[in-house]
């Protein structure tokens, strides 16, 4: 690790010097080396990986710097990305993550809808980024169902097929594309989302208010992120009470939401394999029954 190339770059992005203590690893992250780097006054969170992820880290600042504008949940603010010899780091502020207090869940679900209440005109983002390590297209357009058809389920599908899981799997999914304006009828507006907003990507501050991070941001139905809350669970009855009183839910998003999990569980099928695949192929036949009616 190029700590010294690291530090230097801190120091140039914050104008201030920056000569660090050793770094201290830190765990609990899926994709990425993650440490702390301090010196006695200030701290900053750092992720490492192979050179070619820079962009992968560019995107990540870019997001968190996208949400950190909106007026949602508190997110690390990005300081800097770049590379030292082989390997591509991104720099960010250090919070120290703490205990929940007694409202922080609702707190946290009051303020996804503050974050949602962010929109814009068009679906999709200003650029490309990832989900997990896996790429995710977000080339912007006014119409969600081809957004969600071709961006999000189709191109994970085509990946899936790449990866050796065409067939059956190919098959009923192209069915459900061509289905998917009956079960995507409720207009949704363009909502700044987290994007991959798991259990494993929300901390609380060291005075119980929310943090989210390592986001997968663009502007999209903001169900699907309260889609993905679900699908590993861990969020609790305070926060979706919460978030259903600053904006409840349209009718019919129990369906949605399994066609929402529905890209995140391709994906774990296209990073972690076949033991996705039976739930991937349950998923898409009770989408297409409920499209039937
Ligand atoms: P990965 O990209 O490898 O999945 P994460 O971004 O999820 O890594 O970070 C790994 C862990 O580090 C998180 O689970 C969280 O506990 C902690 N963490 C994330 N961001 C910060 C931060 N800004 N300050 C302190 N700890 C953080």
């Amino acid at each position: 690790m190029h700590w010294p190339l690291i530090a230097e770059q801190i120091a140039a992005a914050s104008g201030e010097p920056f000569s660090p203590s050793a770094p201290r690893s830190v765990g609990g992250g899926c994709i990425n080396s993650a440490y702390q780097l301090a010196d006695g006054e200030r701290a900053y969170f750092v992720k490492i990986n192979q050179g070619e992820t820079l962009a992968m880290f560019e995107a990540e600042a870019a997001g968190l710097a996208e949400l950190a504008a909106a007026a949602g949940p508190r997110v690390p603010r990005p300081l800097c990305t770049g590379t030292a010899g082989s390997q591509a780091f991104i720099v960010m502020e250090w919070i120290d993550l703490g205990r929940q207090r007694g409202d922080s869940a609702a707190e946290a679900g009051r303020q996804l809808a503050r974050l949602h209440e962010c929109t814009r005109e068009d679906f999709g983002w200003d650029r490309d980024n990832t989900i997990g390590s896996t790429a995710q297209p977000n080339t912007p357009r006014a119409d969600w169902v081809s957004f969600w058809r071709e961006q999000r389920l189709g191109f994970q599908l085509k990946l899936a097929a790449r990866q050796g899981y065409g067939g059956r799997l190919r098959e009923r999914g192209t069915r459900l594309l061509e289905v998917l304006p009956a079960l995507l009828d409720h207009d949704p507006a363009p909502s700044l989302l987290h994007g991959d907003l798991w259990g494993g990507n929300i901390g609380y501050d060291d005075q119980g208010a929310p943090v989210i991070f390592d986001p997968a941001v663009y502007f999209g139905d903001r169900e699907a992120d309260l889609a993905m809350t679900e699908l590993f669970g861990g969020f609790g009855g305070d926060f979706y009470a919460a978030y259903r009183e600053a904006w409840p839910l349209s009718p019919g998003y129990g369906t949605r939401k399994a066609l929402y999990n529905l890209y995140h569980i391709l994906n774990h099928l296209n990073l972690f394999g076949r033991g996705y695949l039976s739930q991937a192929e349950a998923l898409i036949e009770r989408l297409l029954a409920e499209a039937r009616g």
